[in-house]
């Protein structure tokens, strides 16, 4: 299976998921380091559970945050390996060439607009 991008495309397409990797791996330490004060002052509090409990909400929503950022990284080094292979910018449901607008907003992107589409509806 031939590649659907030009190599200037490809080039393109990398250098933004290395951009936005770093963008979300800055987040992402960001995020820990918040998370570490919080784990801190919960260890403190451990001893006793009505005071934890309070925490816990905070604790909740910081764990989904950066639940939410290694799932988008994941999704990026994901992509970037696809990239080096020649399947990518093909769907992987009908392998159609996913038209290069499309992998330019999103590089990660594994299906063509309409199996996306489709595949967003069955779930
Ligand atoms: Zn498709």
């Amino acid at each position: 299976m031939s590649t659907a991008l030009t190599p200037g495309q490809h080039a393109l397409l990398e250098s933004e998921l290395r951009l936005a990797r770093q963008r979300v791996e800055l987040a992402l330490k960001a995020q820990l380091d918040g998370q570490g004060r919080v784990a801190h002052a919960a260890a403190l509090l451990a001893d006793d559970p009505s005071d934890w409990r309070e925490h816990e909400a905070d604790r909740e929503v910081d764990q989904a945050r950066s639940d939410r950022l290694l799932v988008e990284l994941g999704d990026i080094d994901d992509a970037l390996m696809r990239l080096r292979q020649p399947g990518y910018g093909r769907c992987i449901d009908c392998a159609a060439v996913i038209p290069f607008d499309r992998l330019q907003r999103q590089p990660q992107a594994l299906r063509c607009l309409d199996c996306q589409t489709a595949a967003e509806t069955a779930r």
